[in-house]
């Protein structure tokens, strides 16, 4: 493939090759079950381990309350099905009934269509607006408790505009009613410091290929004593909550992904925040009838999110992969489709500019340069588009 400029590290990033280098022996070399007792299904055995231990140090977390899953969307149905499993049927089931649940309207979609599989069911579900920089607002979050809330979850930090919730205060108003409080941290885990305990968090979800670890595996935080049922049954693996062999190189690569993420990360957060400022006052000061979605500081380090009035973002993302810049519109999920974002529309964006929107996600690895080719091809795409819009014409003229 030739050369390309990708900016679209919030969809998936690329594995790295020392996170590929640690993975590859358990390939080939140690494939023993995990389960086994001879010595390769051993080595299998502590090297989940390791990882296990690693990853539940970057959260202040203990070992046995990680639970390695199949990903982030995997993490996410578990963290919600089965605590409301949990409350409203089987185990709780002589306690008092609890049917609520908390969330917000710009979580993921992992969260989303969870919530709405979950209404089927008959549990009811507040999804909290949020202002105009995509922040949820604490005191609404405690307004909207009831005696039936069991559970709160609010994602860490957005997938599509960047910005970073309140998360302390809102761990603080879940311990406060006795609440748990579920994150979706898989934009924030490896890029931001989290400590499970500082910010009261029972359950948090996380991802492999968000932070430069291989797809299809992630993990669940919860809580030690925490109750909630088994996700996956079968076998005993994961102390029996989350059966199925387990994906051995998967957990050694993120452990990997997660020691160099957590390693780097002071280094690494610095370098793209300033490079996403950069770019972000390009953008605004050279390109007029824009703005920023999402908070100005806010925000994951490497997120930036744009609306270009007067144009479609499908169009500017054809025309920009046509130029050899991998960027989005928002989230894998909407794209392709018609819908304006949800996460936008949640913003107060009126539906036209929801849709002339653009995601920009930096990795360690962009440069300068990269950022500077893309802010002239942007430039010249826009300005090609108004000039074919109707819309901006009839604006032209009224002027
Ligand atoms: C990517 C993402 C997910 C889904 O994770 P997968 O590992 O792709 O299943 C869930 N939530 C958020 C916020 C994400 O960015």
């Amino acid at each position: 493939m030739d050369k390309f400029i990708y900016l679209d590290n919030a969809a998936t990033t690329r594995t790295s090759p020392t996170v590929v280098e640690a993975m590859l022996p358990y390939f080939g070399e140690y494939y023993g079950n995990a389960s086994g007792i001879y010595s390769i299904g051993v080595k299998s055995k502590e090297a989940i381990s390791e990882s296990r231990e690693i990853i539940a140090s970057t959260l202040g977390a203990r070992p046995e309350e990680i639970y390695f899953t199949g990903g982030g969307s995997e993490s996410d149905n578990w963290a919600l099905k089965a605590t409301a499993e949990a409350f409203c049927t089987g185990v709780r089931q002589n306690d008092q009934a609890k049917n609520h649940i908390i969330t917000t309207r710009i979580e993921h979609h992992a969260i989303l269509h969870t919530c709405e599989y979950l209404q089927k069911q008959g549990i009811e579900v507040t999804y909290l607006n949020v202002d105009e920089n995509g922040l949820v607002r604490p005191e609404e979050l405690e307004r909207a408790i009831r005696p039936g809330t069991f559970l709160i979850s609010v994602m860490f930090a957005n997938n599509e505009v960047g910005t970073i919730q309140p998360i302390r205060e809102i761990g603080e108003i879940a311990r406060k009613h006795d609440i748990l409080f579920h994150t979706d941290a898989v934009q924030a885990y490896g890029h931001l410091p989290i400590d499970v305990e500082e910010l009261h968090i029972d359950l948090l979800s996380a991802s492999a290929h968000k932070l430069n670890g291989p797809k299809g595996v992630g993990f669940l935080y919860i809580r030690r004593n925490l109750r909630i049922s088994s996700f996956i049954h079968g076998g005993a693996q994961e102390r029996k909550r989350r059966a199925g062999t387990e994906n051995v190189p998967g957990i050694v690569g993120f452990g990997k992904a997660a020691k160099d993420a957590f390693g780097t990360m002071e280094k690494r957060s610095a370098y793209e925040t300033k490079l996403r400022d950069y770019l972000i006052d390009r953008i605004l000061r050279e390109i007029p009838f824009t703005r920023l979605n999402g908070h100005r500081t806010k925000r994951l380090p490497n997120n930036a999110n744009f609306s270009f009035q007067f144009i479609e973002g499908e169009s500017l993302l054809i025309m920009l992969d046509m130029e050899g810049i991998c960027a989005s519109s928002g989230s894998a999920c909407t794209t392709g489709s018609l819908d304006p974002s949800h996460v936008l529309l949640a913003l107060g964006l009126p539906d036209d500019i929801a849709h002339g929107s653009l995601r920009l996600t930096l990795s360690a690895e962009t440069t300068r340069e990269e950022v500077d080719i893309t802010v002239e091809k942007i430039k010249r795409i826009v300005e090609r588009l108004r000039s074919m819009s109707q819309q901006y014409e009839d604006f032209c003229r009224r002027m």
